[in-house]
């Protein structure tokens, strides 16, 4: 199903949005966190989001087409230090009235780096999608980097913040270099899509650890 996914538009301002449709999925993150290498391990593909040698420059909406009438969002990436006022007021609110009014969104990957996790923009975005209850998925990110306590220990530490902040996420450790995370979140991509998985397997999606593959 992914390897047809292909670039649609990219929208800079809302009413650039394609018409509200089928369903879609966006994945959301701070520059650098590993968000376009999450959409490319997730979709299993190499180069359908691009990963940035420039964080912070994009500032714009990338709209990639699934199947016949679904859409995976590239959400520009937010955080990065040097981004000036001006681009950094654009940003927010292209982000927010995307995640605020957007009907067809049918769920958000929150993409963190699992070092430094739910920082102030990223607690910002979560307040954007609260009154919409969409579901949010959070992937910790480089957890390749941890030590697998470490890791371990900042997802349990995410889980609670998180039980505060918006009770209905779920949240798991990710690498899209060792695979952690991978088939779990592309479960829940094809679950928030309706799409079939066209493996049929019976791989959990509720954060048991059983699903991870560092478990
Ligand atoms: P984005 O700015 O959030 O889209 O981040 P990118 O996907 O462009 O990744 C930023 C940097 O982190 C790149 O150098 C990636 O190679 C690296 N990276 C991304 N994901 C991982 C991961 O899971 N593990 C490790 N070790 N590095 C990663």
């Amino acid at each position: 199903m992914f390897q047809t996914a292909s670039f649609a538009l990219s929208a800079a301002e809302p009413a650039q949005f394609p018409p509200e449709g089928g369903p879609e999925v966006a994945f959301s993150g701070r520059s650098n966190a590993g968000k376009s290498s999450a959409i490319n391990a997730v979709c299993a593909r190499h180069k359908l989001a691009f990963v940035s040698r420039t964080p912070g420059r994009t500032q714009v909406i990338n709209f990639y087409r699934i199947g016949a009438d679904a859409y995976l969002v590239d959400l520009p990436g937010y955080g990065y230090a040097r981004v000036p006022f001006a681009v950094r007021a654009k940003w927010e609110h292209l982000l927010s009235a995307y995640l605020r009014t957007r009907r067809s969104l049918r769920g958000v990957f929150l993409v963190m780096d699992a070092r430094h996790p739910l920082m102030a923009l990223d607690r910002s975005l979560l307040h954007w999608l609260t009154p919409t209850r969409r579901p949010v998925e959070v992937l910790l990110a480089k957890a390749d980097k941890l030590t697998r306590s470490a890791a371990e220990r900042q997802l349990a530490e995410t889980r609670e913040a998180l039980a505060r902040l918006y009770p209905t996420a779920g949240a798991r450790l990710f690498s899209s270099v060792d695979g952690t995370g991978v088939e779990e979140a592309r479960a829940i991509l094809m679950r928030w899509l309706q799409l079939e998985d066209d493996r049929r397997d019976d791989t959990p999606v509720d954060g048991s650890r059983a699903a991870t593959k560092r478990a």
